[in-house]
């Protein structure tokens, strides 16, 4: 996976202003230091090689990373936006692969690529920057997502906010179910996501994806904050979004707003009332009140983050929902953040691609584009994506191929784990700059909290501040784990475990999990890291695997599988995985590796070779031998 921040998130970066001859002669210094022309760059790369690329250290590329709020280390990929940002800071012009020609093409076509400033800096060649060009900037829609306690009445809410479009008669039909509608409040457009609940938030902030502008928090008035409520805002502040609160169903003889505004101050999110920043609107989703103070609001807060997009550039959305449908084929709702989308764009999306053969909108009907904040379907992708993967326009299909190939590559060697660690802070910190370490801190009972939260911010340093986004007793939860995961943040347990679901979304996310039972042990790691200290962890790098195509019997010395290795390469004295339809039925060292009768140290894609097993396990024809070994990880 792609380092988790997405790119048009940022607010555009303000243009560096400088003296025109000092620009000149500063421009002029980088000219004679520098290749000319622009690196060539592929569609994703390795953090350790851009540097190579541009003549550059790793931590200088990692700094600048940290800069623009992308945290990686140097083995991870980025891809070529990121890259070609990062390097632009650096003072380099690039280039994807293969597209200098396009380029030109591009620029003949009078494509809005070259970037802000880039005129000025005299090169006169284009400069593919993937920042929105501030010129082409207008404001776009905001969008927003309902979040909430279960039965709070997320989906009444929204049901309400749709409706309020059918009865002002602006609908022109019936809405068809795309994963996102869009209504209208004083001629203004607010896309809202259909799917109620933080986890469909954070499940697509874990991939990368943000796409939220607003949350809306819904709290019961006759129920008040509960504990999903609280999760809720947990997720919506480590996200940084801005949140909304609606005190609903006051239309309730029980209802208690003033309740609802104090447990809301309890837990720290203070609403204007009680001297705070946050909005809370009271409504009734069930009768409709109070409806049209809400999206009244939701543009306000619009207004204030002064949410704007490029119309003119090729489209940058994410994918929301997608479906196989009769007669359609694979169908993807993608909501466009930035550039226009059209028919007979060639896109890359996650580990596919396609070439967009029909849009349709939230009312069911086909159009020709879709700009920035709108919803719609798309047919023609290759395989259907899933929700959170970022869409591109790229130049043509052999482009969006090898971006769909490398992702998928990324994703099946375990390189795309760019789970956050307790090593990536520490190497973060040896390349400076650091803000924050983000912890998500549980432990066995809630008088253990406070102590522990001491003890952490004892810790805290000037460069760096622990920054604890959610604290509570209990296991380890799966929420716990997806938070920590969409929020680059490292999970600490005391005294406490993970429950099988939270198992789970560590194996799949492989956000750092770190139990104690002791504090000084707790604190020392913190330290450690914190000092940027932290000795490597080690961790498991898979070689390759062979298919056991015959078994040769070798007498006493136990059984040898005549294998063919299928990917990567097999490794004597590495571990070994023995796989029989998935499953693992025994593990241990490779003891010997052979070709023909010759011992050898390694055998590649594409050779047969003998392999024997420690163990003497049990082999059958088709089972997979997976070899492996320790590394530790190294940080920049
Ligand atoms: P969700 O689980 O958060 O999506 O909640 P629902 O929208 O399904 O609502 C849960 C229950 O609360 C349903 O029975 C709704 O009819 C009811 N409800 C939702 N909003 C209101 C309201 O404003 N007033 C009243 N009285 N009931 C409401």
């Amino acid at each position: 996976m792609p380092p988790r921040r997405y790119l048009p998130r940022r607010p555009p970066r303000p243009q560096r202003r400088k003296a025109p001859v000092a620009a000149a002669v500063e421009a002029a210094a980088a000219v004679a230091a520098r290749p000319a022309g622009p690196v060539e760059l592929p569609s994703s790369v390795a953090v350790k090689d851009l540097a190579e690329a541009l003549g550059v250290s790793h931590a200088d590329i990692i700094k600048e990373l940290i800069r623009n709020g992308i945290f990686a280390t140097i083995n991870q990929t980025i891809d070529f936006d990121t890259a070609s940002l990062v390097a632009g800071e650096l003072g380099f012009e690039t280039v994807e692969r293969g597209s200098l020609d396009r380029a030109a093409a591009e620029a003949a076509a009078s494509q809005e690529i070259v970037a802000p400033g880039a005129e000025g800096e005299g090169a006169g060649k284009p400069v593919l920057f993937s920042e929105d060009s501030s010129a082409d900037l207008v404001t776009r829609a905001p969008i927003v997502t309902i979040m909430g306690h279960v039965d709070h009445g997320k989906t009444s809410l929204l049901d309400a906010v749709r409706s309020t479009r059918v009865a002002a008669g602006e609908a022109g039909g019936i809405t068809q179910h795309i994963g996102a509608s869009e209504v209208e409040h004083n001629g203004r457009r607010i896309v809202f996501l259909d799917t109620p609940g933080h986890e469909a938030f954070t499940a697509m902030r874990a991939r990368g994806a943000q796409v939220t502008d607003i949350a809306i928090i819904v709290v019961a008035a006759d129920d008040g904050v509960m504990p999903q409520t609280r999760e809720a805002i947990d997720h919506v502040r480590a996200a940084r979004v801005p949140m909304i609160v609606a005190i609903n169903k006051i239309d309730k003889p029980d209802a208690n707003p003033d309740r609802v505004k104090q447990e809301l101050a309890d837990i720290g999110v203070l609403i204007e009332e009680y001297g705070g920043d946050v909005i809370a609107v009271p409504v009734s989703a069930k009768q409709g009140t109070g409806i049209g103070d809400l999206m009244e609001m939701v543009l306000l807060v619009a207004d204030l983050q002064d949410l704007k997009a490029d119309p003119n550039r090729s489209a940058i959305g994410t994918i929301i929902e997608s479906k196989v449908e009769k007669g359609r084929g694979n169908v993807a709702t993608v909501l466009v953040q930035t550039g226009t989308l059209r028919i007979g764009d060639v896109v890359t999306v996650g580990r596919t691609w396609g070439r967009v053969r029909a849009l349709q909108n939230a009312e069911g009907k086909r159009v020709k584009v879709a700009e920035p904040a709108t919803a719609v379907e798309i047919i023609g992708l290759q395989e259907l994506p899933e929700a959170g993967d970022i869409l591109r326009v790229v130049a043509d299909e052999k482009s969006a191929r090898d971006s769909a190939d490398t992702a998928a590559r990324a994703a099946g060697s375990g390189d795309g784990r760019a789970a956050f660690s307790l090593e990536d802070i520490s190497a973060q910190i040896q390349a400076s700059e650091v803000k924050e370490l983000r912890v998500v801190l549980k432990t066995d009972v809630q008088g253990s909290l406070g102590a522990i939260r001491n003890a952490l911010e004892r810790l805290n340093m000037t460069e760096v501040r622990i920054n604890i986004i959610r604290e509570s007793a209990g296991d380890i939860n799966e929420s716990d784990v997806l938070l920590a995961s969409a929020s680059d943040a490292v999970v600490i347990g005391f005294n406490t475990k993970l429950d099988p679901g939270a198992q789970r979304a560590v194996d799949a996310s492989g956000v750092d999990v770190r139990l104690y039972d002791v504090i000084y042990k707790l604190t020392d790691d913190i330290a450690a890291a914190l000092q940027g200290m932290l000795a490597p962890k080690l961790i498991e790098q898979v070689d390759g695997h062979a298919e056991v195509r015959m078994i040769i019997k070798a007498g006493k010395a136990g059984n040898v599988a005549g294998s063919y290795v299928t990917d990567g390469r097999i490794v004597r004295a590495g571990s070994y995985r023995l796989l029989r339809g998935g499953q693992v039925v025994a593990d241990g060292r490779i003891e010997s590796l052979k070709r023909f009768k010759d011992d050898v140290r390694e055998v590649a894609t594409g050779f047969e070779c003998g392999i024997g097993l420690s163990g003497s396990p049990e082999i059958e024809e088709g089972d997979v031998i997976e070899c492996f070994q320790m590394v530790s990880e190294q940080p920049a």
